[in-house]
């Protein structure tokens, strides 16, 4: 069963101060989501794991793109995964990696997901998890694009903000030596009724948000009732939206998203 731990305000990821006391005997691995591609903190993950002889696997799906002291994020860990879906900000139409940082594990992962065997000869139990190529020939044509999608969303990550100003919404903060790979635009209201309001009138204008992370894991219905609370990631799970957020995204619909948002926060009907 996994242990789990709270996050941190500041980035939404696991919340490094805390993992130390989740650690048990019977611990093997520290799992860790870099969320909305803001990194966890790595180095000291890293130390932790050395300190108790554990693996870190890190949930890089939404981390592509985001580099920190100079390194791609996902070059931490002894396995980074990485989802190359649709919905992500670089992608394959389905797919994904992973990155692993030791030959033998690289190997071990390559012959799991290719049957389990190397022509005649059959090794192990596997599965058919290879990419294909059609996926490649997609993620081919966006690779050489990716730097310039990451350009025109700082710049409309700049404009939500500005639009955005003196509301009372508050947002993830990027970590000192971090570069930001805007693969999301959450915003964390001040109580859910307020998230709902929002929701629904942005929605009566057909324009979608989706609540992500949510609920917080700790509370997924088919777990046992006995997960520990996790007060920080059970609040922000009810407060955070992600709003339209994607290159081709026109800066008009972003002013007109935060006016409407101004409008559901201050609770006025539009006419
Ligand atoms: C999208 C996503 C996944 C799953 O990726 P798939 O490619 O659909 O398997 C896993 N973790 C996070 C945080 C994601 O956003």
């Amino acid at each position: 069963m996994p242990v789990f731990v709270d996050i941190e305000e500041q980035t939404f990821c696991i919340d490094a101060d805390l993992i130390g006391a989740a650690i048990t005997p019977r611990t093997s691995a520290i799992l860790a989501t870099h969320v909305y591609g803001y990194p966890c903190d790595v180095l000291r993950i890293e130390a932790i794991a050395q300190r108790h002889g554990l693996r870190v696997i890190y949930d890089g799906a939404h981390a592509f793109g985001t580099r920190v002291a100079g390194r791609s994020l996902l070059s931490y860990g002894d396995i980074a995964t990485c989802s190359f879906h649709a919905t992500k900000l670089f992608h394959t139409g389905e797919g994904g990696a992973m990155l692993v940082n030791d030959q033998a594990l690289s190997q071990r992962i390559n012959l799991l997901k290719s049957f389990g065997h190397v022509g005649d000869e059959h090794f192990t139990l596997g599965i058919n998890g290879k990419n294909s190529e059609l996926h490649a020939a997609m993620g081919l044509c966006l690779l050489p694009r990716v730097m310039g999608f990451i350009e025109t969303r700082a710049t409309l990550y700049e404009t939500y903000r500005h639009e955005l100003d003196g509301l009372p919404l508050s947002y993830p903060v990027v970590p000192a030596d971090t570069d930001y790979n805007y693969a999301y635009f959450p915003v964390l209201f001040e109580d859910e009724a307020q998230l709902l309001l929002a929701k629904a009138l942005l929605s009566a204008y057909e324009i979608d948000t989706r609540r992500y992370f949510f609920p917080s894991l700790n509370h997924l219905p088919y777990l046992p009732g006995n997960a520990a609370p996790c007060p920080v990631s059970e609040d922000a799970a009810v407060r955070v939206l992600c709003l339209p957020f994607y290159p081709q995204l026109d800066p008009a619909e972003v002013v007109r998203i935060a006016g409407l948002l101004r409008l559901a926060i201050g609770s006025v009907v539009p006419a």
